[in-house]
């Protein structure tokens, strides 16, 4: 059996040995999932929104275990690794209140009563990347079981520890047996067998545009229902009657964290021309206090990339771009790189495509109407900032700039309880949010004559 050699990217040291789910223990677990999820749906929703509540008090004990795997596994800085656990708790909580609150309509019509009802779809198949490994699993597998669904989840091949512990975690705490089954293995296998097994009734796709695309192409021939959360090149633009100081300070957070494997990262930073000259003379001091080292170090803001191959992604986007100026790293073992400021022109490789390292494009722009038509000449829209003291500007920007994710004088995008997803080529469909377990059901609509 093939299995793949989990290194850690801070030091190069191997980990952990982890075997490939092969094609015939796919459908077997999808066989499985079919038999669990029949159970779980007959349950009672207040049944069904304990058993999710006693998940999340799982996780809840093992935050610190889940941080310092995931530290190891993807070289996330401790801080944000234990957010990140306490996030998939919060998520669970959150779904924990959907069972009972799927509530249908009852819609008048003539000579009876007429009513629907959210059924669930059946056995979900969830493909998650490696750069928010549990975070995004939990978007996906927590409304889709709130919902009265099966999960079978892939993690992405580099980073699979995490959510390999939550499916052990899922069990610890009560969950039925195979109704949430953790699939390591190659996305050309397991992922592709998701979406092509006609009894997996929905995909929840996270990753990048291209592959994106051809989950979708699959789903289409079975018209299966697909989530896509997708890429992205985000825009953080900066007007210039901003509070530049907060706008520099502020802005290495915002496409660095996670060393800029981030799909919201806000890679593309529009400053307007008139203060271009001291925006820059405040975010370089900003930039080079970005710390990047050990990400045990409970002081550390960015670690390592994930891999030696996704590192060489990132640098060949370098090779002939105008650098402005660069942040510092670690030197010796690990994936490291230091935070790169470029100004390049409009059109450069660098400003338009997803490099997903700690890389950032600024462009300047003349007023607004140009700031809005720059932040659109994307084929992307998932994330991005808007700054400015001015409200009305705030609101006319926010409403012209096509993302779905916007925040004005912050660079806040996720939030469990509010709607998350793209718009363009970087997705079809939302998660989170108090909507987020109705995309896991198809509405049935039901007549029942008085006669
Ligand atoms: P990726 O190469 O597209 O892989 C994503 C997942 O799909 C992995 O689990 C991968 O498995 C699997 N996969 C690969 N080929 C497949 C196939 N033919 N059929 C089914 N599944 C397949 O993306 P990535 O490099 O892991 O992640 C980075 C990308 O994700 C970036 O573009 C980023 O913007 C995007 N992203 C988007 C969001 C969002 O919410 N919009 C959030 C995070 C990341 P293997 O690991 O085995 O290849």
């Amino acid at each position: 059996m093939s299995s793949t050699t989990v290194i850690n990217p801070a030091d190069e040291s191997v980990i952990a040995e982890v075997p490939h789910t092969p094609l015939e223990a796919v459908d077997e677990a999808v066989a499985r999932a079919i038999i669990a999820q029949r159970s779980w749906a007959a349950l009672a929703p207040a049944d069904r929104a304990r058993a999710l509540r006693r998940f999340a008090e799982t996780v809840d004990g093992a935050v610190e275990e889940l941080a310092a795997l995931e530290v190891q596994n993807s070289g996330h800085p401790i801080g944000s690794a234990r957010w990140e656990a306490g996030h998939v708790r919060d998520v669970l909580n959150f779904a924990s209140g959907m069972p009972e609150r799927l509530n249908g309509a009852q819609i008048p019509v003539a000579g009876g009563i007429d009513v629907t009802f959210h059924e669930p779809l059946g056995v979900v198949g969830v493909i998650v990347p490696w750069n928010f490994p549990m975070t995004i699993a939990s978007w996906g597998f927590a409304p889709a079981l709130a919902a009265g669904n099966a999960v079978l989840l892939k993690p992405a091949d580099w980073t699979p520890l995490t959510a390999m512990r939550l499916g052990e975690l899922a069990l610890e705490s009560g969950l039925p047996e195979h109704l949430f089954q953790v699939l390591p293995g190659r996305g050309s296998v397991v992922g592709e067998r998701f979406v092509t097994h006609p009894e997996v009734r929905k995909i929840v796709f996270t990753g990048s545009t291209e592959v994106g695309k051809r989950v979708a192409a699959g789903c289409a021939e079975q018209v299966k229902p697909v989530t896509l959360e997708l890429g992205g090149k985000s825009a953080n633009i900066v007007f210039a009657d901003a509070d530049l100081e907060k706008a520099a300070s502020t802005a290495p957070g915002s496409v660095f964290d996670n060393a800029g494997q981030d799909c919201c990262a806000r890679s593309r930073l529009l400053v307007e021309r008139s203060v271009l000259e001291r925006f820059l003379e405040l975010l370089e001091p900003a930039v080079q206090a970005w710390k990047v080292g050990d990400p045990a170090d409970e002081t550390t803001e960015m670690g390592p990339l994930v891999s030696a191959a996704h590192r060489d992604s990132v640098l060949g986007f370098l090779d002939d771009a105008p650098v402005a100026f660069r942040g510092t790293a670690p030197d010796g073992a690990g994936y490291w790189m230091a935070p790169t400021v470029l100004l390049p022109s409009r059109d450069d490789r660098v400003a338009t495509e997803e490099i997903f390292g700690p890389v950032v494009s600024v462009l300047p722009f003349d007023d607004e109407a140009d700031a809005i038509a720059l932040a659109n000449s994307s084929i992307y829209g998932l994330s991005g900032s808007i700054w400015t003291r001015d409200l009305g500007r705030g609101i006319r920007v926010a409403r012209g700039v096509e993302s779905g994710n916007l925040s004005v004088n912050s660079h806040s995008s996720v939030r469990y309880t509010t709607p998350f997803g793209g718009m363009k080529q970087s997705g079809l469909g939302r998660e989170l949010g108090p909507d987020a377990a109705l995309p896991f059901t198809e509405t049935k609509n039901v007549f029942f004559s008085q006669e």
